[in-house]
């Protein structure tokens, strides 16, 4: 074992030489700032490896066959973790990897009598061994004990060269771990751990499989409903369908990552569009997430959604939708919308009206109104070929049907030529932001709130739709 108070004592007194306020660290030149930073980064490796042997004997002395006199049982802590996460900042992950780290150590430096070792029928050098651990596992063990391994490195071989199946060889899992330990100092740790997985494949091909199936059992999707009303949700998947999932996403912010260069003239505008929208990567992807969710329901043929489409329903009642303000309710859930939201919907969904009589039952549905049919939607989609906002490039698909005049004032029939294509969030800005579409004969136009053109100058709005344009040319 490494003289710790030696090598405690080296770093106290460079530190001393350093000087201890800002003033000086300030003064320090470029390579002794380095030096410095070095230093201790390796004073932390160190302490990190003496907490691992404290917490191996303190783990030691907490084993559960030791009952109630254990030494954390008798602390009133029902784990050693737990002891160690109370009188110390420790995360619990932190404390666990501590603890294995610890216990390992603590087991390799034991006398051979302390506890035999299982047989391998395929090794036999297996027989040498002193302690519970595999030998490749008491062979990091040692490295560490001499700091030929910080806490880290020995972390990344020990999960690296992990989950082997239990016929691989011994003897080559320990020479094995004796190259990697060899090569940590060299490495980063990311490096190490991706160089031992990768050494750990070539030794145990056939365990390829069953590793690949116990990644692929771990997945899950979960989600829940926030107090605050928000919706949040976690995943974790396999390298093959998470690849799929990330290559999805990488694609829709890739011109913002600066890749791939579009040769061709439609393609360079879209990034340029994108590049300059308002949006954070974080939230085009949000966006992106449920306009995904959204197509997914429109191309299903009810099988994977079900034969009864999800949707977002609004209600609100007629004394709301007859005067200006208010709020109502979406369905399923006990938050409040906005005003702006109602109307959107409205606006994109139509309505239908329920009528309750004074004990609260239910005495007439009436019919879906203000609603563009099916045959006005394709319509709108061949005019329009997309949202018609701006530079705005997405497709009819991805588009909600925008009726020029706000529903209250209007209670005439739909009609094609007051509609117009816009995508949710182009939409959700015409609605809660005042960018207000106007149409004068056939042509549309936008006009921008005060807060962005005082003049309200209107803008033009042109059909994406290819052969729109070219048959207007
Ligand atoms: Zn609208
Ligand atoms: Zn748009």
């Amino acid at each position: 074992m490494t003289n710790f108070a030696q090598f405690f004592a080296s770093t106290a007194a460079a530190v001393v030489q350093l000087g201890t306020d800002a003033a000086a660290i300030a003064r320090l030149d470029d390579d002794d700032l380095l030096a410095a930073q070095a230093l201790l980064m390796a004073h932390r490796e160190q302490s990190d490896t003496f907490i691992a042997w404290i917490v191996g004997e303190i783990t030691k002395r907490s084993q559960r066959d030791t009952g109630y006199a254990g030494l954390a049982q008798r602390k009133g802590f029902g784990s050693p973790e737990a002891l160690i996460q109370s009188v110390s900042q420790a995360t619990r992950a932190e404390a666990a990897r501590y603890v294995q780290l610890g216990t390992l150590m603590s087991d390799a430096a034991a006398p051979a009598s302390a506890s035999p070792t299982p047989t391998d029928p395929h090794d036999q050098a297996s027989h040498t061994t002193t302690s519970q651990a595999p030998p490749w596992q008491v062979a990091i063990a040692g490295a560490l004990s001499d700091t030929a391994l910080s806490l880290n490195t020995a972390e990344a071989i020990r999960r690296g060269l992990g989950d082997v199946s239990p016929d691989v060889s011994e003897i080559a899992l320990v020479a094995a771990c004796e190259q990697l330990i060899a090569e940590a100092s060299t490495l980063t740790v990311d490096q190490l751990l991706r160089r031992a997985r990768v050494m750990r494949d070539a030794l145990d091909e056939h365990g390829i499989a069953h590793r690949e199936q116990e990644r692929r059992d771990g997945r899950y999707l979960k989600r829940w409903i926030r107090p605050d009303g928000m919706y949040q949700g976690t995943f974790l998947l396999d390298p093959e369908n998470g690849r799929e999932v990330f290559s999805a996403l990488d694609n829709i912010i890739a011109p913002r990552r600066g890749g791939p260069r579009f040769i061709d003239k439609a393609g360079r505008a879209r990034a340029e569009v994108l590049i300059a929208d308002p949006r954070t990567d974080a939230q085009l992807l949000a966006d992106a997430f449920v306009e995904m969710i959204r197509l997914a329901v429109l191309a299903d043929p009810g099988t994977l959604f079900g034969s009864r489409l999800p949707a977002v329903r609004v209600v609100v009642t007629e004394q709301t939708l007859c005067h200006a303000g208010g709020h109502g309710f979406i369905e399923g859930d006990d938050q409040s919308v906005s005003r702006e939201t109602i109307d959107r919907h409205v606006c994109n969904a139509g309505m239908i009206g329920i009528k309750f009589d004074d004990t609260g039952q239910c005495v007439n549905v009436g019919r879906a109104h203000r609603l563009f049919t099916e045959r006005q939607r394709i319509a709108l989609g061949v005019r329009d070929g997309g949202c018609m906002f701006g530079d705005c490039s997405r497709p009819p698909s991805y588009c909600e049907a925008h009726h020029i005049d706000q529903w209250h004032r209007d209670h005439g029939s739909t009609n094609v030529a007051d509609g117009i294509l816009l995508c949710r969030h182009h939409h959700m800005l015409a609605h809660n932001n005042n960018w207000q579409i106007m149409r004068k004969h056939s042509r549309y136009w936008l006009k921008p709130p005060r807060s962005e053109d005082p003049n309200q100058t209107l803008r033009p709005l042109s059909s994406k739709s290819p052969i729109m344009r070219e048959s207007q040319r």
